[in-house]
């Protein structure tokens, strides 16, 4: 299999199957499987999920299965199943020919509970909805058992065949297990397994009126795939005896085991499904992969790496116990991926127009510059330079104070692989009084040389060449929650980061980003990391930005202070 493997972790799971292995309890054999319920794209907490199952089956030789867990008709669409296996696929995981889905079971998982109507483990209840949840009990209290917990095999096999066949309305009668009413576990209080929904299938259609509930098939889907270790989210821990009595009932021979670990949990933003969901229907989002999104999508376009995403993955490990993980980790983890691989490049992003006065009117040089510091593998670019400029508008004050190291009135700056430039003069906006333009000298011995006298010129800044530059706008990205937790909030969307998408439509990148292609990733030297949109906008391209230079959130430009 190529899988992409850190160095083997340790912990509790892995300890599991090392034991297993030892007592030879699969036969040696190591099957676990991602199993999303495609009803949305998948998110972070998905993508741990997916790393845990297939590293676990690379470690161990083993194999992970992808099964689209679809035993619900409501909100299933092709359009997520397709989602979810570009997305697993993107995060560097593979499947071979292992791709399920449980709806191809609906048969088979029939069969497997009219067995259990004749063992008398499983019976036909006429309660309704409300009145089931009445007798369920409480954590306190005891359930009641249901008056019709003691109908005849015959009977029960009669109204099921007849509940699959659509002769009664949806809600009329359920499956349910004849387990205990007692029980401490309100899970195993007679749970229901079948219940009548006339909600067309996307991939079965109206084939069938009733669907299994996730705790009856979900377990037998696992068995029928021969899956040893199924690995799930601590909230379902209480559901296990469930699990097992259902594998136990109806599973010869190897049975898989249910694991429970702690889901992730990120910082300034939501993980649950249902409120992913609500942010694209009520439109607060652009869309499943708007870059802001936490999901799989969003993140690629955003520009985060999936090698970033693996190792964010791995280094938060497995836990026990719920917690929540810093944003910030994530954002170190993409920040050093990006840091290692991107290819440096200019880009001014609030432009502020300077006119060199003593350099050639017609003149251009082609300045060679590394597209990295690090890595001459990394190659070159020609940078061109010529009378007009474009430098931030940050790295100009009218009155700066002392320690300000950049252009101002008196002052010099030496602009980034070129020149070391001096304030002439400006120019202001008579109807704004904002300065529109700088008039400046250039020393033309200091191209990437100090100055002859040797004094010293601490700043340096980007610059783009006016007549060269791609127009561009750039979208600078922050939190979508103003909030550390707002999955613990009922009402989140008031939460919602008012200032989590500042557009810049007039900024100016260097040249040769000219035919940057989409998802090409750069780092625009002192501003951040940014990759390029799939869209551009308005013949423009569209640069997101992935993450600061720094783990510091501005609410500028995110211009380095100094
Ligand atoms: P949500 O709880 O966000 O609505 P879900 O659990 O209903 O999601 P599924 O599609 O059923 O979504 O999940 C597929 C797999 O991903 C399951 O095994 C589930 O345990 C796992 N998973 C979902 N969310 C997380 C998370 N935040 N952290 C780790 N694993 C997760
Ligand atoms: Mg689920």
């Amino acid at each position: 299999m190529m899988q992409p493997t850190t160095s083997n972790p340790s912990d509790f799971i892995r300890d599991i199957i090392d034991e297993d292995l030892r007592t030879n309890k699969h036969g040696g054999r190591v099957a676990t499987r991602f199993p999303p319920e495609p009803n949305g794209y998948i998110h972070i907490g998905h993508a741990k999920s997916v790393c845990l199952n297939f590293g676990i089956a690379s470690q161990y030789q083993g194999t992970c299965n992808l099964r689209m867990d679809d035993t619900d008709p409501m909100g299933e669409s092709m359009e997520f199943v397709e989602s979810i296996i570009h997305d697993v696929h993107w995060l560097g995981f593979h499947w071979q020919d292992r791709l399920f889905y449980a709806s191809d079971y609906f048969e088979q998982l029939y069969s497997f509970a009219v067995e259990l109507i004749k063992s008398g483990s499983a019976y036909v209840c006429s309660l309704s909805p409300d009145e089931i949840r009445e007798h369920r009990g409480t954590f306190t209290e005891p359930g009641k058992e249901s008056p019709y917990r003691n109908r005849s095999v015959e009977e029960n096999l009669d109204l099921f065949s007849r509940m699959r066949a659509g002769e009664f309305a949806d809600g009329a009668h359920v499956l349910r297990a004849k387990i205990d009413m007692a029980s401490s576990n309100i899970v195993m209080r007679d749970p229901i397994i079948y219940r009548i929904k006339r909600e067309p299938h996307y991939r079965t259609g109206s084939n069938w009126v009733i669907y299994p509930m996730y705790d009856f098939a979900h377990c037998l889907s696992d068995a029928l795939e021969g899956i040893t270790y199924s690995i799930c989210t601590l909230e379902f821990e209480n559901n296990r005896p469930l699990y097992d009595w259902f594998v136990e009932r109806l599973i010869e021979g190897s049975r898989p085991r249910q694991i429970e670990f702690a889901r992730l949990n990120l910082s300034y933003t939501v993980l649950s499904k249902r409120r992913l969901i609500e942010l694209v229907t009520q439109k607060h989002v652009q869309g499943w992969d708007d870059p802001r999104m936490p999901t799989v999508a969003g993140m690629r376009r955003r520009g985060y790496t999936p090698e970033a995403i693996r190792t964010f993955c791995a280094d938060i490990g497995v836990a026990k116990n719920d917690n929540l993980i810093d944003i910030s980790l994530l954002e170190h983890c993409v920040r050093e991926d990006l840091n290692a691989h991107a290819p440096r490049a200019l880009c001014v992003l609030r432009p502020l127009r300077v006119v060199i006065d003593n350099y050639p009117e017609d003149q251009v040089e082609e300045i060679e510059c590394a597209n990295h510091p690090q890595n001459p593998g990394m190659g070159t670019r020609m940078l061109p330079f010529s009378r007009e400029l474009y430098i931030e508008r940050d790295d100009f004050m009218e009155d700066p104070p002392k320690k300000y190291h950049r252009l101002g009135p008196g002052r010099e700056v030496r602009l980034r692989n070129a020149y070391i430039i001096k304030y002439e003069s400006m120019v202001k906006d008579e109807k704004t009084g904002e300065v529109s333009e700088l008039h400046c000298t250039y020393d033309p011995e200091t191209r990437n040389a100090p100055p002859a006298d040797g004094h010293k010129v601490q700043g340096v800044i980007h610059w783009v060449s006016a007549r060269h530059a791609v127009p561009a706008q750039v979208r600078l990205y922050d939190r979508l929650f103003s909030i550390e937790d707002p999955g613990n909030e009922e009402d989140f969307m008031k939460f919602l980061n008012p200032g989590s998408l500042e557009i810049l439509t007039t900024c100016y990148a260097e040249s040769s980003l000219k035919n940057a292609e989409a998802g090409n990733k750069y780092q625009f030297e002192r501003l951040g990391y940014f990759c390029v949109d799939p869209e551009a906008s308005a013949g423009k391209p569209v640069f997101n930005r992935i993450v600061p230079l720094r783990d510091s959130w501005t609410k500028t430009a995110g211009v380095k202070k100094d």
